[in-house]
Parts: C-alpha cells; structure tokens; sequence
C-alpha cells in the first residue's frame, strides 16, 4: 500500500480533492498578498487544530512578511457549537496594531468566530479580517463576515485536511465526508 491510498473505514465520499485544495488555497494566498502589500505587521492567527494544515500551506503562498500565532479554544458542551466559547491557550502576540487574519478550517454555526472576532478586536488590532476554508452556510446561526473563504460546502460532517472526528483523520490530503452510521457502528 502507498502513503496515497490510505484512508479511513468511515469515509464517505470525496468532497474537495487534494488538487482542489492546493489551487483554491494558491488564490486565497494570492488575493491576501495583493490586499495586504505595504503592511508591516501581519498576523496569520489560526484556530488550533484544525487550520493547522491549512495555516501551513496558506503562509507558504502570501508572498510578504509575516508573522504566525495560535489559539485554542473549545465549546463548552457538546459537538456543536453552543455559544460559549472556552480559551484553552491564548496567541502569544501582542495585537494592538497588528493586521490579524484569523484563520480557522471550518464555520459551522458561527459562534466560535463570533465569539473571538469580539475578543480581538477588545485588543485593538489595526484591523482583523476572517478566513475560513470551509463554509457551511445553510448552518449559521449568527451573521459573521467571512473575508477569505476557501469553499462554501452543504451541511455535511467532513474530516481530512486537519480536520477530525475524535481527533481521526486529520491527515488525510484532501477532505471528505464521514459515513457516520459506519463511524458510530465503529467507535459506538
Ligand atoms: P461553529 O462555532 O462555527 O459552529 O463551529 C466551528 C467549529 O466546529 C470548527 O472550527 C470545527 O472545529 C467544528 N466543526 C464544525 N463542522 C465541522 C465538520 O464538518 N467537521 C469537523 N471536523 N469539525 C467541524
Ligand atoms: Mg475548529
Ligand atoms: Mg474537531
């Protein structure tokens, strides 16, 4: 078996394929390269952990001086988002005056990127703008601007590409859906 034809037992189908992901995650670093030309303080502010791979590959196609910091954060309860956002670990960055794109891998309902937009602009960034790879519409509860937006996708559960389920599959190169009757026959 090759590293390429490894997959998991509870994959669905396909949904942005390697390929895909490369090209559209090339244009966003060329978009942030062309709107970003004359800063001097950058900030790639990504979501830990699943913008990791994403974070990575972006910072390699913006074409500036930058700088790369994280966060951690979780929801209080439950898989879904519930409004109330918990700090695990705090960016090591001091914003104020920074041009801050937060970066995280997927907006479901909305709440996390609402909940730390408000969070860092209280820290007084020069500006802060969103970009997310994926974007799951149909599911937002709170209106939320989405600057950078790598692919909008229907209301699906997907892994691969540094997103998990129960922290399975985020090496996968490319993203797909979970066939979650298989999942949860496997891991209850
Ligand atoms: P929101 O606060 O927008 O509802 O939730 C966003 C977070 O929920 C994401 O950062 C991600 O951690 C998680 N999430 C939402 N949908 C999915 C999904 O389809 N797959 C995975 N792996 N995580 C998701
Ligand atoms: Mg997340
Ligand atoms: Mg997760």
């Amino acid at each position: 078996m090759t590293a390429h034809d490894f997959s998991y037992d509870f994959i669905g189908e396909i949904l942005f394929s390697q390929e895909e992901i490369e090209r559209r995650v090339q244009q966003l670093g060329n978009t942030i390269t062309h709107d970003y030309r004359g800063s001097e303080k950058l900030l790639l502010l990504g979501l830990l952990r699943g913008s990791v791979m994403f974070i990575t590959d972006l910072m390699r196609k913006v074409q500036l001086p930058l700088t790369m910091d994280f966060m951690s954060v979780s929801s209080y309860a439950g898989a879904e988002s519930s409004g109330f956002i918990r700090i695990d670990s705090d960016h090591k960055t001091n914003i104020a005056g920074w041009d801050v794109i937060l970066i995280d891998d997927i907006v479901d309902t909305g709440y996390t990127i609402a909940t730390i937009r408000k969070l860092l602009l209280d820290r007084k960034p020069r500006s802060l703008k969103v970009c997310a790879l994926l974007d799951k519409v149909e599911r937002r509860k709170v209106d939320i601007p989405i600057d950078y937006c790598g692919f909008q996708m229907p209301d699906y559960f997907v892994v691969g590409y540094g997103l998990d389920i129960d922290e399975k599959g985020r090496n996968l190169p490319y993203i797909a859906s979970v066939d979650l009757d298989k999942y949860h026959k496997i891991y209850g």
